[in-house]
């Protein structure tokens, strides 16, 4: 049985979520914002690869109202009315999602990443990068934000296994990112991980072993999501050409259930779905807002008795 109070907290919770983890730590309803600040990525524009990894179409994650020709601070509010209307949040972090937002001058990051902090509601920004775009300079920016503001440092790395990486275009190594956590940890920023289940050729046993490597390093939270196929990607090809079978829904249920498990409740769960929109998703088209999937995922722990972190041997 669970000893510790975190341990006994998401024994009753099942899940350690980043929604509470924010209201333990602020005392306050806090939503993040999704803002695209007109960021390109290295993996696109030849700096790094080109064509982008063979899932990538922004439009699939990029809700309505952020796109880069409307200027941040109306974003910015369009946003923040929403969340305040819908869930009654009073502060707010600004995510920086679309492509590689470390992308760019340090006067350029310093200037957007400025112009979001201004506003007095809110508290920290989000910034979404790639582990290979991470200069010694932005990290340095990041690292002077966070002494007056919360900041949190998301950092993509879908696989674990270098020939999945390279299978899907990604353009750098899991070496890569264990360099990047390891440069950004110990400057008061949260770091999250991205992760993806599903590539074609890799099993429930392959995947879970990032479990143990999420719990070996300083990892604060974590966004996982299935893999999927979108309309205009090299794998909705592959899809339609019978090279990509998607996961069943159970099937999906059941191994993310089995990683929570493994994984030490100390890191927060942003995130363990990926909806696109309806008229671009191809495959799977299981139909689920992210709520529903985070129950079904919370029923299944309910089912077996079980919590993040009950198989974990590190926290
Ligand atoms: S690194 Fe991100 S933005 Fe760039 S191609 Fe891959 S998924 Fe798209």
């Amino acid at each position: 049985m669970p000893n510790t109070p975190d341990e006994r907290l998401h024994s009753q919770l099942h899940i350690n979520s980043y929604g509470v983890y924010l209201r333990r730590r602020f005392g306050l309803r806090i939503s993040k914002v999704n803002v695209d600040a007109g960021f390109t990525c290295p993996n696109r524009d030849g700096s790094k690869g080109t064509g982008g990894c063979i899932y990538c179409n922004n439009v699939s994650f990029s809700p309505k109202g952020t796109q880069s020709v409307v200027p941040l601070e109306e974003q910015m509010a369009a946003g923040m009315t929403y969340h305040r209307t819908r869930l009654g949040s009073e502060k707010f972090i600004i995510y920086f999602q679309k492509y590689t937002n470390t992308y760019g001058s340090v006067k350029l990051l310093s200037d957007l990443y400025s112009r979001a902090l201004d506003h007095p509601d809110v508290i920290g920004i989000s910034v979404g990068t790639r582990p290979d775009s991470l200069s010694d300079d932005a990290l340095d920016l990041l690292t002077e934000i966070a002494r007056t503001k919360y900041v949190c440092l998301e950092l993509g790395l879908q696989s674990m296994d270098d020939a999945i990486l390279t299978s899907i275009n990604r353009g750098h190594t899991l070496d890569d990112f264990i360099q990047a956590v390891g440069r950004a940890a110990g400057r008061n920023l949260d770091i999250c991980a991205h992760l993806i289940y599903g590539f074609p050729g890799e099993s429930a046993a392959d995947f879970l072993n990032t479990a143990d490597l999420m719990a070996g390093l300083p990892i604060d939270s974590l966004k996982l999501h299935q893999l999927h196929a979108v309309e205009g990607t090299r794998l909705a090809d592959l899809y339609r050409q019978g090279e990509f079978t998607p996961l069943t829904l159970d099937s999906y249920i059941t191994t993310v259930a089995d990683f929570l498990e493994l994984l030490p409740p100390r890191i927060a769960i942003q995130r363990l779905y990926g909806s696109a929109p309806l008229d671009i998703c191809v495959a799977p088209q299981w139909g689920l807002k992210n709520n529903q999937m985070w129950y079904a995922i919370v029923n299944e722990l309910t089912r077996r008795g079980s919590w993040q972190g009950r198989r974990s041997e590190l926290s």
